[in-house]
Formats: C-alpha cells, sequence, structure tokens
C-alpha cells in the first residue's frame, strides 16, 4: 500500500538530465543511494562523497561545489543507464543495503540498525511493520476485543494494525470525525513543523505532498484517507467520550464507561489502548485576572473563526511553536499586534519551510525508483539519530559562557546566533530580546524561514518582554504598571501535556486509581505499561516524546508493534492479563530519567513542557531511536506478572 504512483519511464535527453540536475531543487544527498539501489551497483557511491554526519543541517548535506559536481555527474551517468537500459535484476542484497544506508547516514551502521532503517525506508513501499500473526492462527476460539480511545494518528494506526492481526477491536472518538490534533488545531498558519516525507507512516508513505510542511488541512485528509484505506471507519464510534476505565479483576475484563447522544453505557473489553493524544488539553496562564476580561479571547487549540480580527488591536501571549506559526497571519490582517514574549526560542532555519516541492525534486520522486524513500531516510536520519550527539552532554566540556553542554552544542549555537543576527542585523533591540541565554535543544526549537524577523519588524507589531502582573476586563498590565487595551487576547500558551489521559479516570488492580498512582509524576514502562494497569497501553505516553523535530510517528509505530506483540503473547499462552512488574518499571525509569539528566533538556532549569510540575522529565525520550526500536521489538515474559 502506498500514495506513491508507479515510476514513469525518462524520455529527457542528456541535456534536459543534465540541466535538472544543476536545478537546486534536486537534493543531492539521497540521489546516489537511490540511483545505486535501483541500479543494484555500489560503484554509483564513491567513498569519499558520503554524508558528513557533523555536515547534516547544512544545505545538500554540506556537500561543498566541487563534491555537488561530482554527484551530479555520477548521478547523470546513473541516470542515463536508467533511462537506456532495461532495469536489471534490483534485488539489492542486505549487505549491500547495509553498505548504501551506511553511505546515506555517513555511519557504518550495524545489523539491527539496518533492520529498523530498513522498516524506515520501507524499499519498496512494502509494510515491513505489519504483524506477522493473525488470531484465528494463535486462538481462533479466544473472545478478545480492544477498545482504542481516539481517533488521531496513533489511534488509527493501532486501529489498522489490530485490523490486520485480525484482532476484534472498537475505536471510540470524542470528535466527529478522524484526525485529532489535525481536526482540533484549525489556527492560520497552522502546519508541521517536521518534513512531511517523514511526517507519515513508514508504510503509507507519500512524495508529492504540496508542500515540504503540510498545512493542517492536507494533513487531515492524509489520516483521513488513510482511515479509508486502512478500511477501519465502519469500527470508529464517533462522538463518543470514554470517561472512565476500570478492571474488573473477577472478568479480567475493563469496563469502560462510554457517553454519546444515545445515552450512557458500560463497554466490556479485555484490553484498552489509549491514544488521547498529549498536546490536546489547552493551557491557560496562570496570571491574576485571566478569567476576568470581558472582550474576545480564544486558545491557539480553539480558533475563533467567526471573530474578525481586521483593524483589531491585538495580544497574543506565548511564542512556541504554535503562537510562531499563527502570529504571521494575526499581524497580517490586525491593526496592531502585541506579542508577549516569556522565553525566546532558539530558531531553527529551514528556508524551505513553507515552500512548494520544487518541480525537479518531484520529477525525481516521479521518474527515479525509491528516490523518495532515500529522501524520506536522509530526513530521518539528519531531523534525529544524526542531531542526537549535539544536545548530549560532555562532561569534560569547559562552556565558554553560552550554557552549550559540549562543543557540538557549541558549534551549533553557534550557527544559531549567527542565523539570528542575519535576520535582525539591523534591529539590535530586537536581536537582543529574541536571543535565547539557555542550552540550546533544552526546548523545542521553532522552525524557521524568515517570516519570524519578518513579522517582528513590521510596524504594527510590538514585541513585549515585560513581565505580565494582570489581565483585567479589557487589557493587559505589565510590570511596569502599563495597561494597554486590547479587542482580543490569543492564548498560544501550550498545552497541559505532563496531565497525560485527564479527564478519564482508570481504576485499575485493587481499585487503584491511575491518577492517583502518578501524582502528577506520570510514568510507564516504555512509555507503554504502568504497574496495576493489565492490558492497558497508552500511545504517547511518558517520556516517548520525541525532542528534536523527528517524527512523532516513529515512536508510535514502535509503541504499536509492542502492543500487537503483548497480545500476541496473551493469545497464544492462553494468559488473561500481564501486569509490568514494579521493579522492571522502576528500574526503567531510573535509566530514563539518568539519561534525561545527561541531556540539553534535563540539564538546563529554563520553563518547558518536557518538564512536570516536579521538575522532572515527563516527556522526552534520552537515547537513540534505535534503543526505542530494540526494546519494543519483543515481549519479555518476565517482565510481567501473568494474571
Ligand atoms: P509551548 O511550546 O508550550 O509554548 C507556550 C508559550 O506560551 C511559550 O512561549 C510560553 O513561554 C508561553 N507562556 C506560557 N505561560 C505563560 C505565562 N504565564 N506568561 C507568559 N507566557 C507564557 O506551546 P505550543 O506553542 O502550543 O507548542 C507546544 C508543542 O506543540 C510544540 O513544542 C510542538 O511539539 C507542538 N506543535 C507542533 C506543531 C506542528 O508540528 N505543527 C505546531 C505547533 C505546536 P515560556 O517559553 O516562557 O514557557
Amino acid at each position: 500500500m502506498s500514495f506513491t504512483p508507479s515510476i514513469s519511464p525518462i524520455t529527457e535527453n542528456n541535456k534536459q538530465l543534465q540541466e535538472l540536475l544543476l536545478d537546486p531543487g534536486v537534493e543531492l544527498p539521497p540521489l546516489l543511494p537511490a540511483l545505486a539501489f535501483a541500479l543494484n551497483d555500489l560503484s554509483v557511491l564513491p567513498i569519499d562523497l558520503s554524508l558528513d554526519p557533523s555536515k547534516t543541517l547544512e544545505e545538500q548535506g554540506g556537500l561543498t561545489v566541487e563534491e555537488q559536481e561530482k554527484v551530479r555527474l555520477l548521478a547523470f551517468a546513473a541516470l542515463q543507464r536508467l533511462r537506456d537500459e532495461p532495469l536489471g535484476n534490483n534485488n539489492v542484497s542486505d549487505d549491500d543495503l547495509q553498505k548504501i544506508m551506511s553511505w546515506a547516514c555517513g555511519t557504518d551502521l550495524n545489523g539491527s540498525y539496518l533492520q529498523m532503517l530498513k522498516e524506515e525506508l520501507s524499499p519498496n513501499d512494502n509494510d515491513l511493520r505489519s504483524p506477522d500473526w493473525v488470531q484465528t492462527e494463535v486462538d481462533e476460539e479466544r473472545d478478545f476485543t480492544v477498545a482504542v480511545i481516539g481517533a488521531g494518528m496513533s489511534g488509527i494506526l493501532a486501529a489498522y494494525r489490530l485490523k490486520q492481526a485480525g484482532v476484534n477491536f472498537i475505536l471510540f472518538e470524542k470528535n466527529s470525525g478522524i484526525g485529532g490534533t489535525w481536526l482540533e488545531n484549525t489556527y492560520p498558519g497552522c502546519r508541521v513543523d517536521v518534513s512531511n516525507h517523514v511526517y507519515c507512516y513508514s508504510f503509507m508513505q507519500k512524495h508529492d505532498w504540496p508542500h515540504f510542511h503540510s498545512t493542517q488541512n492536507v494533513l487531515l485528509q492524509y489520516f483521513n484517507d488513510c482511515a479509508d484505506i486502512f478500511g477501519i471507519r465502519d469500527n470508529i464510534r464517533f462522538g463518543t467520550n470514554v470517561s472512565s476505565a476500570v478492571w474488573d479483576e473477577n472478568e479480567g475484563n475493563w469496563n469502560l464507561e462510554i457517553s454519546s447522544e444515545n445515552g450512557e453505557e458500560i463497554f466490556a473489553c479485555q484490553s484498552v489502548i489509549s491514544a488521547v493524544g498529549q498536546l490536546n488539553r489547552p493551557s491557560y496562564p496562570d496570571i491574576p485576572g485571566v478569567d476576568t476580561y470581558r472582550r474576545e479571547s480564544w486558545h491557539s487549540a480553539h480558533w475563533n473563526h467567526d471573530y474578525d480580527l481586521s483593524g483589531k488591536n491585538v495580544a497574543v501571549i506565548g511564542t512556541g511553536c504554535s503562537a510562531v506559526q499563527f502570529i504571521p497571519r494575526v499581524a497580517e490582517v490586525a491593526a496592531n499586534t502585541t506579542i508577549f514574549q516569556r522565553t525566546p526560542n532558539w530558531l531553527m532555519p529551514r528556508p524551505q519551510y513553507q515552500q512548494r516541492l520544487p518541480e525537479s525534486l518531484l520529477w525525481c520522486f516521479d521518474h527515479i525508483p525509491h528516490y523518495h524513500n532515500w529522501f524520506r531516510l536522509h530526513l530521518f536520519w539528519r531531523s534525529h539519530e544524526g542531531l542526537l550527539p549535539r544536545l548530549e552532554l560532555d562532561p569534560d566540556w569547559e562552556n565558554p559562557g553560552d550554557n552549550s553542554i559540549s562543543s557540538e552544542n557549541h558549534e551549533l549555537g553557534l550557527m544559531l546566533r549567527l542565523y539570528l543576527q542575519s535576520e535582525f542585523s539591523e534591529h539590535p533591540e530586537l536581536l537582543e530580546k529574541v536571543t535565547p541565554n539557555f542550552t540550546l535543544g533544552a526546548k523545542r526549537f521553532v522552525i524557521d524561514d524568515g517570516l519570524w524577523a519578518e513579522t517582528l519588524r513590521r510596524d504594527n507589531v510590538e514585541l513585549c518582554t515585560e513581565e505580565i502582573t494582570s489581565i483585567t476586563e479589557t487589557g493587559i498590565e505589565t510590570v511596569g504598571g502599563e495597561h494597554n487595551e486590547f479587542d482580543a487576547i490569543i492564548y498560544g500558551t501550550g498545552f497541559k501535556a505532563s496531565e497525560f489521559l485527564t479527564p478519564m479516570k482508570v481504576v485499575g488492580r485493587g481499585g487503584i486509581d491511575l491518577h492517583e498512582q502518578w501524582d502528577g509524576d506520570a510514568r510507564a514502562y516504555l512509555g507503554i505499561v504502568a504497574p496495576n494497569f493489565p492490558n492497558f497501553f497508552f500511545l504517547y505516553g511518558p517520556n516517548t516524546n520525541i525532542v528534536i523535530n523527528g517524527s512523532i510517528i516513529y515512536f508510535s509505530e514502535c509503541e504499536v508493534h509492542f502492543v500487537t506483540r503483548y497480545i500476541n503473547y496473551l493469545l497464544a499462552n492462553n494468559v488473561t492479563a500481564m501486569d509490568v512488574k514494579q521493579e522492571i518499571h522502576d528500574a526503567y525509569n531510573d535509566r530514563v530519567d539518568a539519561g534525561n539528566r545527561q541531556m540539553a533538556w534535563g540539564i538546563s532549569d529554563v520553563n518547558s513542557w518536557y518538564k512536570n510540575a516536579s521538575g522532572r522529565t515527563a516527556q522526552n525520550w534520552p537515547f537513540s531511536l534505535l534503543e526505542y526500536w530494540e526494546q519494543t521489538r519483543e515481549v519479555n515474559p518476565s517482565d510481567f506478572e501473568m494474571l
């Protein structure tokens, strides 16, 4: 299954091919690996042109002009072969695939990496992560139903995997449609801040996104299309809220209290997958008077499309990823926009952020077999595994006063400071206000293509960095005592990220309440299961957040794989339920905590949604993506108490 149309034959003559390769829209780093793979010929890959891991953030993978010319020459010869010769056997052996991948990532990849990246690359658009079992082969008789809660990105994935495994399931969704965050967030300017070629399922890759980073409506359509292709729509009960889940020790069931326009009922099932999302409960600031404001106000996640901002005097509180996306749109129509910034964010330059895919790149997708897969792999690598070491503490590093934690972190900081300086070169006061002083990577980077500086430089925009002391009936007062009136206040103040699974009540073994057990400090083994809650799974649970703009879909795919392996174990071994052992859970969390303490976000004391009220990093995964993949491969029965 794939959204990728079949490859068109190359009809361009040599001159046209040469011109095409000169177009800057052609992404060179994945070009030779794709051609080597298509031609099943490693000689296309000269050693000296392999990706330099230290330059992953640079344009064209940091290739010099001469190196780019060499790549184009090799690609030209290979394209001629693709055009003129019948495509031979492209059954690339795993050994050769490993070599091509190692070349593409600039790292000698070992066996596990090969399998994980192969799944991520999905070279022939195969679904390499689909369950390799079906219930009828394991235990045909067993009455086993799974309730999935939430029809967002991870919920429909879980539903599909259960369907593939032939396991009975029903999906409850409180909204009237599919899409989760992409259904609820409709603010102007909303788009994915991760490259779209990695922000899609590995087994449902799509190459012809209109933009490098699609807008909300395009993503909503993608997930709806996926749900239709998955054939799961009939298993979804829309407009249905799950208010509680209670474990019945005697029956070995979960009883869900659900409500819809048809009333309330209890639904019994053997397992629950919570896919309720994490960044969807709006957080309003704890500012005195916040409830007293009498004019228009709303949160970014609940945009008021009925209110016309034209000619209005607008305040925006917050400068995180959401606010930076919608503020430029507000500033275009409002008479004046005042932005209240508490902490400036590090901007990560990405010139293509709002650009359409260039024709030359689309040509490559359409004519070079597997180019889109290798393009995805390139993005995957450079956005996470390749970047992670830059956010890790080097205990021997002596920072030169910039809060850096290693030489790589310091160097990245120099690059990002240079970017800020170039963007605000003629506006020193703004430059001072927008330059962060916290460790790079301690908060999520804000992706930027220059629009932020352009917006802040507008005559009708003011960046206020004074602390807000109160919100009044008509406006906002700051620490200097100045009061400004506004027609509307828009809150870009983020989400209650640490309040996992709220407001749902979950009661497990011995009547233990999940929220009481967590007491504001949510933890789980692999982010998926917690002691006392047998057969209850979390997707996007504690410490499964990806930090450096990699794709959260990767984590969901690993989590859902683990869940299906777990269910397979229950069915194959006639086990009613499993409960993760407390000591396994605790040791795992100790290790994650220790890992997070070595990372930028764990070291810095800057405020961020990565941390919960007790200051613990409750969101982030501190290790490599490979490690999460490895840990979620198989269920280890000795980690669990069998019920
Ligand atoms: P956020 O990153 O938590 O930002 C909230 C903003 O509100 C921050 O600037 C924060 O300042 C400010 N704020 C909070 N309380 C305040 C107060 N009392 N006074 C003044 N300022 C206050 O929330 P977000 O922008 O909604 O983004 C959350 C996450 O959602 C992102 O990190 C990203 O993972 C995801 N997201 C993804 C996309 C996408 O892919 N399309 C888009 C948007 C968001 P401080 O920095 O000082 O706390």
